[in-house]
């Protein structure tokens, strides 16, 4: 839960989720639907599946207990060389290392190394400097010590050198480089990006479609989305019409437009026109799951963050200009 966010953010989410899966095999047990709609609102939809896959090792295959060699932590699904490192020096104490942003930005000052550290030789020589500096006694500890140095000393810009307990030993300070260290990537770069998500509604209950799990939000519910190129110049055209018709196997016209979020993902500036519309034929074959949902189903069901922001202007019966 804690990647790419803080704390702050996460608590009311970890208590929540903790309070409703105490244990491993309770997360095991419990349908990937609703682990999905306790982790509604966090992003990277990615992990909670893989979270749920690995509880289902975990019980399967380690008889309800937490694997305790690196080989069999890394083999979980979505842990990595750094979860692994922390999960068996941190909660273990084991001699393992870890690198993450913090502790890349320390290595890479200690050393004085002005490349880019996401390339492969600077990765590998960070790791290898993760590795030897690694003391043989509470390897957690000191791990946990060097992410805090990163984070509240050796920070990205402004470094505190003059209170830093390593300053003697680095290399950018010696050199006045820190500020320069690492090497400055080119920076979050947008692409403007338009969606449409449709809202269609037939005796009280609303058309939705479910990912198939290959994809990007892969068993999550949504509303009928449409991606527009870049050759669209209208939100309201004809292959926004054939995408409707290709995903639900409906064919519909557009009433109108009821609200505008505006959001970012990855590397994309989204803004999504959220409209209305009617259907004008029967069913044919749909490439998605569809599904005629009441607002009590909508309530519960797994949505992405976009998705709930609408059914929570539905349930309102409120509609209006959001910003995120
Ligand atoms: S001396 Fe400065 S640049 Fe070097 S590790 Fe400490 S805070 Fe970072």
């Amino acid at each position: 839960m804690l990647q790419q966010t803080t704390t702050a953010a996460v608590d009311s989410y970890y208590r929540r989720f903790i309070k409703r899966f105490p244990d491993v095999k309770t997360l095991a047990e419990a349908e990937l639907t609703e682990v999905q709609r306790y982790w509604e609102g966090l992003g990277y939809y990615r992990r909670v599946k893989q979270l749920h896959q690995a509880s289902i090792v975990i019980v399967n295959e380690h008889n309800d207990i937490f694997p305790d060699t690196f080989d069999a932590v890394l083999a979980l699904p979505g842990i990595g060389r750094y979860t692994a490192g922390a999960i068996c020096s941190i909660a273990q104490n084991q001699r393992y290392p870890i690198l993450e942003a913090n502790t890349i930005r320390l290595h890479a000052r200690l050393l004085g190394y002005s490349d880019d550290p996401a390339k492969s030789f600077g990765n590998k020589l960070l790791w290898k400097m993760a590795e030897k500096i690694l003391p043989e006694t509470r390897p957690g500890h000191f791990n946990q010590a060097l992410m805090d140095l990163g984070s509240l000393v050796c920070t990205p810009k402004t470094p505190k050198c003059s209170i830093c307990p390593v300053f003697i030993l680095c290399q950018a300070a010696c050199r006045g480089t820190q500020n320069q260290i690492p090497a400055l990537n080119k920076g979050k770069t947008f692409e403007e990006r338009t969606e449409v998500a449709l809202v269609v509604e037939k005796n009280k209950k609303y058309l939705m479609i479910q990912y198939p799990e290959s994809v990007r939000w892969g068993g999550l519910w949504d509303f009928p989305r449409h991606v527009a190129d870049s050759s669209e110049k209208l939100i309201v055209n004809q292959k926004l019409l054939e995408d409707f018709k290709r995903i639900t196997g409906y064919s519909c016209s557009i009433q109108k437009q009821i609200m505008t979020i505006r959001h970012a993902v990855t590397k994309f500036k989204i803004k999504l026109c959220v409209c209305q519309a009617e259907l004008t034929g029967q069913k044919t074959v749909s490439e998605y799951r569809t599904y005629w949902m009441s607002k009590k189903e909508l309530a519960e069901i797994p949505l992405n963050t976009t998705a709930r922001k609408i059914v929570n202007s539905i349930l309102c019966e409120h509609h209006s200009d959001i910003q995120s």
